[in-house]
């Protein structure tokens, strides 16, 4: 064995919990490595295990590339292998992250300066709206949005989803033109997308062979968590990063897939031994997280998925508490709804932070938001990107970027006049023209304001505001803090929050306080992270980042943003048709499939505890509107299903359990989950009045509405008293008989 300063640890001490696949995943040597699994079966706890067992048998720390899906589980990584010789010198983070680490170290062999800075969404949208003025395009004829996704799209060759059609008439030309516009002042700025870091880095890995070969050479493993939702770019990475002898392991689970949508591509876990051939393959099918409930449910709702792999999944965790569905009769008792099953949560011993709920679309926690308020519930909304994409975040984040590239535009244009320099949109607007005119980037061309034709005032505005940011520049790179500092005091930017009447500018201050402080924070964690990485670490952060385990608090968030994440007790709201498959992506049937792994990886974030609730009406942008039933709830057995309807016959219903037992509904027949639109009212015998119940009539032939099968046909009626069956077709569950009493149908009006 060769040489290693690092003493290698007891190897039985990692793997002697573990069981036998995943010890044989832990362990394996030799070749490539794919562990496939389903949720919850211990994928990232043998990434995490392997990477400190490879430590354990003497390769260096830092010859180890740990790819995870978020930067919060790189650093959860790294505390795990802090008791290890050498541990933290893993190099762990993102995609993004690692691109952006190629890109600073050798950017310049492929023309990029090194000092580039990274642009996020928000900046992106700036800098396209300010390329439609100036080339005059039309919103109306390819909104800016939908160009960024574009530009997205052609950027990955195709990968992605184009929100248009941008070989169309008309919006062809707008596109070309911006998309031309874009990249050039981007890269005249020295600004990089996020698909910049992932498309250069791989650029400069294929076009320098001798860097390639440093970073084969460098690192003896590679690890991918979460390998299910890498698109095409990020595994031609790997495969340069990792070359033909070299060794690599990813865990995934292709029914996790949820980021097709952004280009991922289930297809890099399923053609794995393609890519790295003589691959080693390890299934793992005991599930650790969720009680039996909690995954037959899972399972039910995953296996109506046609594109997939049938996988086996057990649990020793027997029973458990049923899976509770509650309807609720809208948005505002829905609200009441979440609150009380908190409340009762709490009551019977759980601790606030084991609660998580989460929504399909951000909007929706505000609703969630006032009830648990009203309740006096604290909660937390995990969206790390939230606290980044402030004004004055932004603002300030702005001026450190220019100190550390001048020529990023979007920053230029973001603060060159807050606080106030008189230097208006007419100046900009000159400026630009002159950058355009000399072949300058918008940055060089403020350094020669004075010939640009603007005023005297501008100018002079101009002039104050470089000699800040040289003054700026001209400080050590790290710490961060005291760069800020000198910023927010040099440009008169606290002092402008700090005398502003506005309450609002209180409340901006403090954001701006919590920045310094974070950057501080920052110094503590990377005693040598200067002003750049800093940059890099805000520009990065994703939602999920924001998620802090142990706040003693209710942790609100989107799906997208619990993917891999577990709680004790899990409620997911607004289960309907329109967020449960979201309305965007009806009708694809490969998108239909994505929603459904949506809620499956939403589901199988429950230990404990899940609660599901959806509302009979809602508010939303359409108005208050009749809301259907999530198709997926139908497809829960019934015997591991508990159900509350607050909404029957459209009165409220006292708290307590229905005793609507499942058994009369078969849930087992073939569904289409999706509706087609309502259906003509065909031959309506319309005065065989059936029942009038609860204040309703039902009649024959009547359109209908049920908590889980949605919308239908009443058929016909049969039997009498409590024993009157129905029998409905249903738009998306076909024909059903259902005890009428059971059955709580509504007329749909
Ligand atoms: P996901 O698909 O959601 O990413 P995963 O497959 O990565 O899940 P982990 O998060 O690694 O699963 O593990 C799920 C839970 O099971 C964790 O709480 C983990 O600690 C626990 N676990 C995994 N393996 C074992 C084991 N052998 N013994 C005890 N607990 C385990
Ligand atoms: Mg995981």
């Amino acid at each position: 064995m060769s040489y290693s300063p690092y003493t290698p640890v007891d190897p039985d001490g990692l793997v002697g919990d573990l069981n036998e696949s995943q010890r044989e995943a832990v362990t394996h040597a030799g070749s490539p490595l794919l562990v496939v699994a389903g949720a919850g079966t211990g994928k990232t706890r043998v990434l995490t295990r392997r990477v400190a067992w490879l430590v354990a048998q003497g390769i260096q720390p830092w010859r180890i590339l740990a790819i995870t899906f978020t930067n919060k589980a790189a650093d959860e990584l790294r505390r795990r292998l802090e008791q290890l010789p050498g541990g933290t010198d893993v190099w762990a983070g993102t995609f993004h992250r690692f691109g952006s680490f190629l890109l600073r170290r050798h950017g310049n062999e492929i023309g990029i300066d090194t000092g580039f800075t990274i642009l996020d969404r928000d900046d992106q949208l700036s800098i396209l709206k300010a390329i439609y003025k100036d080339l005059d395009l039309d919103t109306g004829v390819l909104r800016p949005v939908d160009c960024l996704a574009g530009i997205s799209h052609r950027k990955n060759g195709g990968g992605g989803r184009a929100p248009v059609d941008l070989t169309m008439q008309g919006v062809a030309a707008t596109f070309d033109a911006a998309y031309d516009s874009y990249v050039r002042r981007l890269r005249g700025a020295d600004l990089l997308d996020f698909d910049d870091l992932l498309l250069d880095a791989l650029r400069l890995l294929q076009e320098c062979e001798h860097v390639a070969e440093q970073y084969r050479s460098r690192f003896a493993h590679v690890l991918v968590d979460e390998y299910q939702d890498t698109n095409l770019v990020q595994r031609d990475l790997l495969m340069e990063v990792v070359g033909e002898n070299g060794l690599i392991t990813v865990v995934g689970d292709p029914d996790q897939s949820i980021y097709r949508w952004r280009g991922a591509a289930v297809r890099n876990i399923l053609d794995f031994d393609d890519h790295f051939p003589g691959t080693h393959t390890v299934l793992l099918e005991r599930n650790y997280r969720s009680t039996a409930h909690i995954l037959a449910a899972a399972e039910a709702v995953i296996e109506r998925n046609s594109e997939r792999h049938a996988k086996r999944l057990y649990t020793e965790q027997a029973g458990g508490k049923l899976v509770h569905v509650t309807r609720a009769r809208d948005g505002e008792d829905e609200g009441r709804i979440v609150a009380h099953r908190v409340a009762e949560w709490q009551e019977a011993g759980r601790r606030l932070d084991h609660i998580a709920i989460f929504y399909r679309v951000n909007a929706m926690s505000r609703g969630i938001e006032i009830a648990l308020n009203q309740s006096g519930i604290p909660y937390v909304v995990v969206a790390g990107t939230e606290f980044f994409q402030r004004r004055e975040v932004k603002d300030v984040l702005a001026y450190a970027r220019l100190v550390s590239n001048p020529k990023d535009e979007a920053a230029l244009m973001r603060v060159v006049n807050t606080p106030r320099r008189g230097v208006g949109a007419a100046s900009l607007r000159k400026l630009r023209d002159f950058a355009d005119d000399h072949g300058l980037a918008l940055g060089e061309a403020a350094r020669r304001a004075g010939e640009a034709g603007i005023s005297k005032r501008a100018a002079n505005g101009i002039e104050r505001f470089l000699a800040l940011i040289d003054r700026a520049r001209a400080m050590p790179p790290a710490p961060v803090a005291p760069i800020l500092e000198a910023l927010l005091e040099g440009s008169g930017y606290r002092a402008s929050l700090e005398d502003s009447p506005d309450d609002l500018d209180r409340s901006r201050l403090e954001n701006v306080d919590e920045l310094v402080a974070y950057a501080r924070e920052f110094a503590k964690r990377n005693p040598e992270g200067d002003l750049a990485a800093f940059l890099e670490r805000t520009a990065l952060v994703s939602d999920q980042d924001g998620y802090e385990p142990g706040t003693g608090r209710v942790m609100l968030m989107s799906v997208h943003a619990a993917k891999g994440l577990e709680f004790p007790c899990v409620l997911i709201a607004g289960a309907e048709l329109g967020y449960f498959p979201h309305g965007r992506n009806l009708g694809d049937p490969a998108s239909e499939e994505e929603e459904r792994r949506l809620f499956y990886v939403a589901m199988t974030r429950a230990k404990e505890e899940l609660a599901i609730t959806h509302a009979a009406r809602r508010t939303t942008y359409m108005g208050d509107e009749p809301r259907v039933a999530s198709p997926y709830l139908g497809d829960i057995p019934g015997d591991s299903l508990d159900s509350e309807d607050h909404a029957a016959w459209g009165a409220p219903v006292a708290w307590g359990r229905s005793s609507a037992g499942s058994a009369s509904f078969d849930f087992d027949a073939p569904a289409d989950p999706f509706p087609a639109d309502d259906l003509p009212p065909g031959d309506m015998p319309g005065e065989d009045v059936v029942r009038d119940a609860g204040g309703i009539g039902l009649e024959v032939g009547e359109r209908v509405i049920h908590p889980y099968f949605g919308m239908g046909r009443l058929e016909s009626v049969g039997g009498g008293g409590e024993d009157t069956r129905v029998t409905v077709d249903f738009d998306t569950h076909g024909v059903k008989q259902l005890l009428l009493r059971h059955a709580r149908l509504e007329k749909l009006t």
